[in-house]
């Protein structure tokens, strides 16, 4: 049993988007130095089991969802997990909380998920951030710390693909939505089950955007010429649960993107010197690619060969 946690933040306000989504406002006892995160970072949060002592506390990682250059609190942008695997899961003390209660948040970050740690500083591609549900979390941190810094900024490199199961489930997507008009941001919400809604917009997961039918969209939506997505012109980032994650990085295999993971790389057969260009952040365990498994990674990597040879040339 995890020993009791003393309690050293205070959440101030929670904004429910859906039953099952919510944003956490936290705001810590001793605040924090500004700038005590990058955008993409992570800490972690947790709780004492209150009405079941016996199970202990708990503890959990959450991306951080508001800007360094914030004063204020401190926000997370959480999904209740219905079939947790743990006994004594967060997220259901979370969900019981009420603005003013008490909880532990350690004001410390963490992870290397940042633009900084990904690409050089002058790097100038798109930078493409594909998320589904909650994985949108260090991606708004990212957008909002550019607009603290210059409302006025030029959103344009920037390009977020959100996917959920029903509209009401794309969190902040009424803010993003703006900042396509006033910033040139691109945002596209795609959901997954628009029947019975009066969604108008992009339909599938989030992954689908790169089914190879739909890439010349996505280019065209994103002003490259046919083809030009691919490593030259962009660098994707993707956060959420292995379903994203695996489905992203496998189509884009053909585009001769590679991610960031030295196992996956060798067993792509990518050539040490070649650079990155897909960074992920995941929130569950399941491997990305059974990279043991011949079955799946010899078709993988003679892809990745022929794509390596069309793009780098
Ligand atoms: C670096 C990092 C950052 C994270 N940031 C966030 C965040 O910003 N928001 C957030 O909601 N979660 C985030 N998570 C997941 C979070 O840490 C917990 O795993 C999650 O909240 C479940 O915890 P639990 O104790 O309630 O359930 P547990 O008993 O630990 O249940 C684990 C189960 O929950 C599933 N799960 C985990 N996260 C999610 C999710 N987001 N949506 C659906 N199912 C999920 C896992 O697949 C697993 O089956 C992050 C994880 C990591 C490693």
């Amino acid at each position: 049993m995890a020993k009791a946690l003393e309690y050293n933040a205070t959440m101030v306000e929670r904004v429910d988007v859906t039953d099952a989504l919510t944003m956490f406002r936290v705001q810590p006892d001793q605040p924090p130095a500004p700038g005590w995160f990058v955008p993409g970072q992570y800490c972690v949060i947790g709780m004492n089991n209150a009405a079941k002592p016996e199970l202990g506390s708990v503890r959990r990682s959450m991306s951080i969802a508001s800007a360094p250059e914030d004063a204020g609190p401190t926000e997370f942008y959480i999904r209740f997990v219905s079939k947790p695997e743990s006994e004594n899961p967060l997220t259901h003390l979370l969900w019981k909380l009420k603005n003013g209660d008490r909880m532990y948040m350690r004001p410390v970050a963490a992870g290397v998920f940042t633009v900084k740690d990904s690409v050089p500083a002058d790097d100038t591609r798109i930078r493409v951030m594909v998320a589904a549900g909650t994985g949108s979390a260090p991606f708004v941190s990212m957008i909002k710390s550019e607009l603290r810094r210059d409302p006025t900024a030029d959103l344009s490199k920037w390009c977020l693909l959100h996917g959920a199961s029903y509209p009401a489930d794309l969190g902040y997507r009424d803010e993003l939505m703006r900042l396509t008009e006033t910033n040139k941001l691109h945002y596209y919400g795609t959901v997954s089950r628009p029947k019975d809604t009066d969604w108008r917009s992009d339909v599938g997961r989030v992954e689908a955007f790169f089914e190879p039918a739909r890439l010349a969209e996505l280019e065209r939506r994103l002003g490259l010429p046919p083809g030009g997505f691919n490593p030259k012109n962009v660098v994707i980032f993707i956060c959420g649960l292995t379903g994203t994650i695996t489905g992203t990085i496998i189509p884009l295999i053909d585009r001769a993107f590679i991610p960031d993971f030295k196992r996956i790389r060798e067993a792509l057969g990518v050539p040490t010197d070649a650079p990155n260009s897909v960074f992920y952040e995941q929130y569950d365990t399941e491997p990305v690619i059974d990279v043991k498994n011949p079955v799946v990674v010899e078709p993988l990597r003679e892809r990745m060969t022929a794509a390596l040879a069309k793009f780098s040339s």
